[in-house]
């Protein structure tokens, strides 16, 4: 029987930062960017968490410490693209990937779409087993605010038969 594990991840952002919306690896127009200590890409940390999470494999502080000066406004992809190696090192595969991102704006669906192709090839899975969902906090709280955004994802993993 195949061994199926999953996992879940969560990440939040304060916009303010004078670079570009970044996520998912897609450049999203906006008059700010997400602030941290790397590019600030809150959907692929998400997602990096996720993995680490079916994995047992940690987390992204432990694995990128955000007061390490080799992370500085790292590209979250290539970290991603890291992970998804890491994943496989140790005897999984991906199986899907599925996250929610909440903001009250801009608006996301336009990018939704590439987001999922830009997530699928750092995760070499087909587009299909990549989900990207935005939606609203109805204006409630600090998202609703409009001073940061959060994201919630899931994956699932398959043991590869090498899994330890
Ligand atoms: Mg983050």
């Amino acid at each position: 029987m195949m061994t199926m594990r999953f996992g879940l991840g969560y990440d939040c952002h304060t916009f303010g930062a004078d670079r570009p919306l970044r996520l998912g690896g897609v450049e999203i127009p906006n008059s700010k960017g997400l602030t941290g200590h790397s590019d600030g890409d809150a959907l692929a940390h998400a997602v990096i968490d996720a993995l680490l999470g079916a994995t047992a494999l940690g987390d992204i502080g432990q694995l990128f410490p955000d007061d390490d000066p080799q992370w500085e406004g790292a590209d979250s992809m290539v970290l991603l693209a890291d992970v998804r190696n890491r994943v496989t090192a140790s005897g999984y595969a991906v199986v899907n990937i599925d996250a929610t991102i909440i903001t009250e704006a801009p608006r996301l669906a336009p990018y939704t779409a590439v987001m999922r192709d830009c997530l699928a090839e750092a995760l070499e899975v087909p587009v299909s087993a990549v989900s990207v969902k935005a939606k609203t906090n109805e204006k409630m709280d600090a998202v609703g605010r409009g001073e940061g955004l959060q994201v919630f994802a899931i994956a699932s993993v398959q043991a590869t038969g090498t899994a330890r």
